[in-house]
């Protein structure tokens, strides 16, 4: 049917993506001697994970006594119950293995005094079951995100995977419900690929691009949310969306959780550490879902900072510039690149920025994806598996705790590497694909390289992420949600008046940018549809008509699938793993969440 010449690739393993996660489930399965080929759209140290600042948690115990179970209380805490347990104890208690795994790989972590890994405070890390803060987040500086992409890179071409950079990966390639492979189109020369694997791995990270203001960089558009929805696949807690509490005011860039962790504290117009009244115990490291409200309340009731008294202010002035010197140089940079001000002598203006997302591809501890099927709502979809951003294992539940998601990258990469090693045998035969594989993927991009209609790309991008913006924030209503369902809808019939110039296929950014809001929209589509129906607050999903949280209705995972043709959510529910893995730990109970 297509006019394009396809070039076919067969491995035993394509990961899309090669952040953090993607990198890491690569490493695992090439070093075991699977063949495997990682696919990515930007340079792999490029991925967002770059951009990580503050570190990586695990019970190393290196500054004080630790335990993994205090660990996993806490993200259980952190989830406000809607993290599936048996996920967090193995999330927990690998946690620190993979840490010296990535030593050993060579990344340079900050060190103690006596040459072990330094460890700082993050948002709500406790020890003894919620104590008191404890040092649990390793880091390198304040660039450790960095430190591990450039170890991680090196390492799997030590062991011969094999990288197809800059190649965008359109759609999957499904047969009778089993994942087969998929479809990618080389932006550099133009040419079309299509790989079959015994496993797919989605690697493809996190969709804050929805939004117009976020921490993220231009490339998190969620494609890997977009193929699966397109797969007729469910995505899961898409309502709920991450606000860092400090993203620099304006700019959105972050400025990490480590700077409170460091001893850094915000304040309020008349100069006071509001913090201490929302929690009085944790104060400034209190969970991010928490200090985000109490940052937007303070500025709703007139105590913001400056003259539209729309931000508040984060102090580190008081610190050893010494300690600011070896541990934050970085965000040192961006406060002055971004908000133009020496952070030994002045506060930086902040806000709370789009961050993280909670949700994404529902999958088990394995990385596997997982839907529900005649009532079984943990059935595996064969041949696809998921993990970082992109998957929602779920151990972040309804909100993460800082550096939580650097721990998950390496557990969950390293785990569905360690599957696939387990499930298949290197080279085994594959049957030939379906006849016309793939033709789906190339109607679509053909639909939208030859589209001429009267609305731009970036026109309608700017609908979706200002709706967004206004209509799904930190505290949240039914009626302005209900709006917002209706106003993503809009958006999403224009579509197919979008007008695309350029008709190239050599680094063809119009085309790139066009298919990637094709995949966010529909994200945005599940995401307020799924914030809509939740009639209760938990973690990030704060709803001023149903303030509490009711864990008879509503401890249990959204599930959204998205009807490209109709534009319609249709929304489904599967229940919260309430059970642990072993009997070294037990199950969390529900309680009321303070810091
Ligand atoms: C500024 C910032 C700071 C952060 N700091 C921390 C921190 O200190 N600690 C912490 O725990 N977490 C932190 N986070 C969160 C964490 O960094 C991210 O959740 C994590 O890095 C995501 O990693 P990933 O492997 O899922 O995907 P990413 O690193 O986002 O990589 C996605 C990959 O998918 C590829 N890809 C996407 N779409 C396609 C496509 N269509 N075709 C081919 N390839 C594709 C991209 O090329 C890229 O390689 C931070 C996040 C941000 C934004």
């Amino acid at each position: 049917m297509t006019a394009y010449k396809i070039i076919d690739h067969t491995y035993d393993v394509v990961v899309v993506g090669a952040g953090g996660s993607g990198l890491r489930a690569t490493l695992e399965a090439a070093r075991h001697g699977l063949k495997v080929a990682n696919i990515t759209k930007v340079f792999p140290t490029r991925s967002h994970t770059v951009a990580a600042q503050g570190g990586i948690s695990a019970a190393l115990g290196n500054m004080e006594p630790d335990d993994w179970r205090w660990h996993m209380y806490d993200t259980v805490k952190g989830s406000d119950w809607l993290g599936d347990q048996d996920a967090i104890e193995y999330l927990c208690r690998n946690a620190a293995e993979a840490v010296y795994e990535l030593e050993h790989f060579g990344v340079p972590f900050s060190r103690t005094e006596d040459g072990r890994i330094y460890q700082r405070a993050f948002g709500g890390m406790t020890k003894e079951f919620g104590k008191a803060a404890i040092q649990r987040t390793a880091a390198a500086a304040d660039r450790t995100g960095h430190a591990i992409l450039h170890s991680l890179y090196g390492q799997s071409l030590r062991h011969d995977a094999e990288f197809y950079i800059e190649y965008f990966a359109l759609d999957l390639i499904m047969e009778d419900g089993q994942c087969r492979g998929v479809m990618a189109w080389c932006l550099d020369d133009g040419s079309i690929h299509r790989f079959r694997a015994q496993r797919v791995i989605l690697a493809t990270g996190g969709y804050g691009r929805t939004y117009f203001t976020c921490t993220s960089a231009h490339t998190c558009t969620g494609d890997g949310n977009g193929m699966v929805l397109r797969a007729g696949l469910p995505l899961q807690d898409m309502e709920f969306i991450q606000f860092h509490p400090t993203g620099v005011y304006g700019a959105g860039v972050l400025i990490t959780e480590g700077v409170r962790g460091e001893g850094g504290y915000v304040t309020n117009a008349n100069g006071e550490r509001f913090m201490e009244r929302y929690a009085p115990h944790a104060k400034d490291l209190a969970s991010r879902d928490v200090v985000s409200r109490a940052m937007t309340i303070e500025i709703r009731e007139g105590r913001g900072c400056g003259p539209l008294k729309d931000h508040v202010h984060l102090h580190l002035s008081h610190l050893d510039p010494k300690i600011i010197h070896e541990r934050l140089p970085g965000i040192a940079e961006s406060a002055r690149i971004f908000a133009g001000v020496d952070v030994t002598k002045q506060p930086i203006p902040v806000l709370p920025t789009v961050h993280y997302n909670m949700g994404g591809i529902p999958t088990n501890y394995h990385g596997e994806v997982v839907t529900l099927k005649d009532g079984n709502p943990d059935a595996i979809v064969p041949g696809l598996m998921a993990i970082g951003e992109a998957a929602c294992v779920s151990v972040h539940g309804a909100n993460r705790l800082g550096s939580n998601s650097l721990t998950d990258l390496v557990v969950f990469g390293r785990a569905a590497g360690m599957k696939c090693v387990a499930d298949i045998k290197s080279g085994a035969r594959q049957a030939d694909l379906a006849k016309g594989a793939g033709d789906g993927a190339l109607a679509r991009l053909d639909r939208f390289r030859h589209a001429k209609g009267t609305v731009s790309t970036a026109q309608l991008r700017l609908s979706m992420q200002r709706t967004m913006q206004s209509h799904c924030p930190v505290f949240r209503t039914g009626s302005v949600l209900r709006e917002g369902c209706d106003l993503i809808a809009q958006v999403y019939r224009q579509m197919p008046d979008i007008d695309v110039k350029d008709r190239s296929m050599i680094w063809n950014s119009d085309l790139v940018e066009t298919l990637e809001l094709d995949n966010l929209i529909a994200q945005a589509a599940v995401t307020v549809e799924s914030a809509a129906a939740r009639e209760e607050s938990r973690g990030a999903h704060a709803r001023e008509d149903f303030a509490p949280r009711n864990d008879e209705k509503w401890m249990k995972h959204t599930l959204s699938w998205f009807d490209t043709k109709s534009g319609k959510v249709k929304l489904d529910y599967r229940p919260v793993h309430t059970y642990t893995l072993s009997k070294d730990v037990d199950y969390v109970e529900p309680k009321a969440r303070t810091y």
